[in-house]
């Protein structure tokens, strides 16, 4: 990781108290059938939570919950909506959601929501956070190495995914253009055990050549045309996964394009989607 600036003592609310952690026991939603996935609208979610909890009608469900037990709840409904892959799984039970959001939202960090975690950014919801990583399984380093090897992600954000990224790739190098972010994502993962989990303050159109090439490239934001460098720098072997905007569907759409053993690229664009734009510039 970059070299973090002196930052004050952590919340003393964390550890939460095991009561305070709950999952929601409905089913949610998938990319398919058409439908958009929309990882990044929390305010909505949350304002809708709130409402049900003044309302009395969001009770924490079940007794005695432990935040594995929470994480392990939102693993079978990832599970049951179609993800296959054990080491996402695995990561997605590992890795303590609400340890990156607010204090003030941790209760929800194991629903399938997005949720806001400052300056106008989200972390994006469970379910499409599988999915990209799932995608990145089906590449053909990936398969035939069984981990995501050399990642690029896009966009740190709070630093969740890259925390699942490292659990699931040999090195990760993260890049976040909002400094706030940046710091909260090097204060959120200080002292966690990831490996080789390298985070950058910058804007992420570039990419990373000191570590490129990258076998796994994925981004967290959307935007209107692929950056140049993601496909330089992208392995012989290697995927990338972004959304990006599908001028022939109007909309978002998730793009995956694989390098091919002879180098070319192949390219698909997947499920309708709906990320946070990606800028151009640090700020
Ligand atoms: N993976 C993140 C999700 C963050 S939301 C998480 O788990 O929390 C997307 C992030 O992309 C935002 O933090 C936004 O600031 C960042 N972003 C947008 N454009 C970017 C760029 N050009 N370079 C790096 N980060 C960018």
């Amino acid at each position: 990781m970059t070299a973090a600036p002196p930052r004050p003592p952590r919340s003393p609310r964390f550890p939460l108290g095991l009561d305070r952690v709950h999952a929601r026991p409905e089913g949610r939603t998938r990319g398919t059938g058409g439908e958009v996935l929309r990882p990044q609208a929390p305010l909505q979610h949350a304002a809708q939570a709130a409402a049900q909890q003044a309302a009395g009608r969001h009770q924490p469900s079940g007794l005695g919950l432990d935040s594995a037990a929470v994480r392990q709840r939102m693993v079978q409904r990832l599970r049951a909506d179609g993800v296959r892959v054990e080491a996402v799984l695995q990561a997605f039970a590992t890795v303590e959601r609400h340890r990156f959001v607010d204090s003030a939202l941790a209760i929800q960090a194991y629903e399938d929501t997005a949720l806001p975690i400052g300056l106008s950014q989200t972390i994006s919801k469970p379910s499409v956070v599988a999915r990209m990583l799932t995608l990145l399984f089906e590449g053909q380093s990936a398969r035939a190495q069984g981990h995501l090897g050399r990642v690029l992600e896009i966009g740190t954000g709070c630093g969740y995914q890259a925390a699942l990224l490292a659990l699931l790739g040999r090195s990760v190098v993260s890049i976040e253009r909002l400094r706030g972010l940046h710091d909260k994502a090097v204060e959120n993962l200080d002292g966690q055990r990831l490996g080789d989990l390298r985070l950058v303050y910058g804007d992420g159109r570039l990419g990373h050549a000191p570590r490129a090439p990258f076998d796994s490239i994925v981004a967290a934001a959307g935007g209107e045309d692929l950056p140049p460098a993601w496909l330089e720098q992208l392995a012989v072997g290697g995927r990338l996964v972004a959304p990006m905007h599908d001028a022939q569907r109007g909309g978002q759409g998730l793009l995956v394009i694989d390098r091919q053993t002879d180098g070319q690229l192949q390219r698909q664009w997947l499920d309708a989607v709906h990320f946070v734009p990606l800028k151009s510039g640090a700020a």
